[in-house]
Parts: C-alpha cells; structure tokens; sequence
C-alpha cells in the first residue's frame, strides 16, 4: 500500500535532520523553527502537513497566501519579495513578513499596520551576496537601515532573512548574516532552504524555510 501521506514522512525525516544539526552544533532544537514553504502547493497540502503537526508555513505571494489562509491553527510567514501595494493586505494576513527591505516597503507597512491596529513581526531581509537580481536591502545601507527599522517598529523588528547566492558555499553568508544580527541584539535568524538548512542551522538559524523537501518538487 501506498504511504497516503508522504507530506508527514518529510516533515518527520526533516525534524530528525533539524535536530541532528543542532546537536552537531551545540545547540538547544527547540530554538529552531522549521517553516514548512507551501508556496505552489494546494492548500490540501497544507492542511495535511497541519494534520501532521506542523504549525508554521511560509507563503511568497499575498495573493496566492490568501486563497489558503488563514486557518485555525496555522502561522503564516510571507517569505518572498513584498510589493507596495500588497502591504495593507499583508500586514492584515500574515503573522510576519520577512522581507522588509526598503524604505517605501516600511512607509507602507507601518501605514497599514496603524490603520489596521495590527502589525505583524518583521525581519529585514538582507542581499547577503550583494546581488544586483536579488530583493533585500543592499550590505552598504543594511547598517542603517535595520537601526531605522528598530527604531521605528521596536520590538516587532525581530531579525533578518537572507537567500546566499546560489552555487557558493553559503556558510559564510550565514554566518554573516548571523554576526549582523549580534550586532544589532535581534534575536531571529531566518536562513536555510531544503539545500542548505544544516549549514545555516550551523551558523544559528532560530527559522529554516524548506519547501520541496516537504512538499516536494514545484511546476
Ligand atoms: C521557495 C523558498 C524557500 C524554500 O525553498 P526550497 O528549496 O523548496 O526549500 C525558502 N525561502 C524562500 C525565500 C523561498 O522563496
């Protein structure tokens, strides 16, 4: 007979591999958090992995976030480049945005949030690899921008995100990321995807973001 649920089967093989890598780097699992990204996937999916277990999901689109959630239960985390005028509707969904990355982006949410009575947790995603394609605030104005953003939304401003560039050993861009948040005494650290979760859990990820090992592959 077939598994009827391979969704469950992932998310036990990567809770065993999260907790390993903790292990292996000294660290408590508890304080990793495991965003299972169901971005393309039907909602059935998500409720399968919520049946499982599994409580915080991570979304790249508003609208496509929207047909699925909320639902009882479930964190939502939007994880993918956020477009201004998606922000009203963002802040009213999401548990956290993890991809605040320039100012108008923050004019907008903090606009929205105020309206709303609501604001979300925020991580500033950062173009760790300083690549011109890439969302995220630049290296040279990450500084002053995070101190911006604290001063602004205090604690709901409560760490950064990054994507290394593809190809690379991405531990040193992990670790980077990890040592700009030191600095800043922001205690989240999103980092890590199916590929390089172990690595980033290395460097101190509190959240990794895996999709397709969940999931499996996306169209
Ligand atoms: C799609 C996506 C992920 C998950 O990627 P997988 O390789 O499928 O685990 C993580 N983070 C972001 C920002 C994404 O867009």
């Amino acid at each position: 007979m077939a598994d009827p649920s391979p969704i469950a089967a992932n998310l036990k093989t990567i809770l065993r591999r999260i907790e390993a890598a903790a292990r292996a780097a000294g660290r408590d699992p508890a304080g990793i958090t495991l965003v299972a990204v169901s971005k393309t996937h039907r909602v059935a999916a998500v409720r399968a992995a919520l049946a499982a277990g599994q409580s915080v999901f991570g979304e790249n689109r508003v609208q496509e976030a929207a047909q699925k959630f909320p639902l009882p239960g479930a964190k939502l985390r939007l994880i993918g480049g956020l477009q201004t005028n998606k922000a009203a509707q963002a802040v009213q969904l999401a548990d956290a945005i993890d991809s605040l990355d320039r100012p108008r982006l923050a004019d907008a949410i903090g606009n929205a949030a105020q309206k709303q009575g609501r604001l979300p947790e925020l991580l500033v995603q950062v173009n760790i690899g300083d690549e011109p394609q890439k969302s995220g605030i630049a290296l040279a104005d990450a500084d002053n921008f995070i101190r911006a953003m604290r001063a602004r939304f205090g604690t709901s401003l409560a760490g950064l995100m990054c994507i290394p560039p593809e190809g690379e050993d991405p531990l040193p861009y992990f670790q980077h990321l990890a040592t700009m948040a030191d600095t800043h005494g922001l205690p989240v650290r999103s980092m890590g995807m199916s590929g390089d979760f172990e690595a980033a859990i290395q460097a101190g990820a509190t959240h990794v973001r895996i999709g397709s090992a969940i999931f499996g592959s996306r169209a």
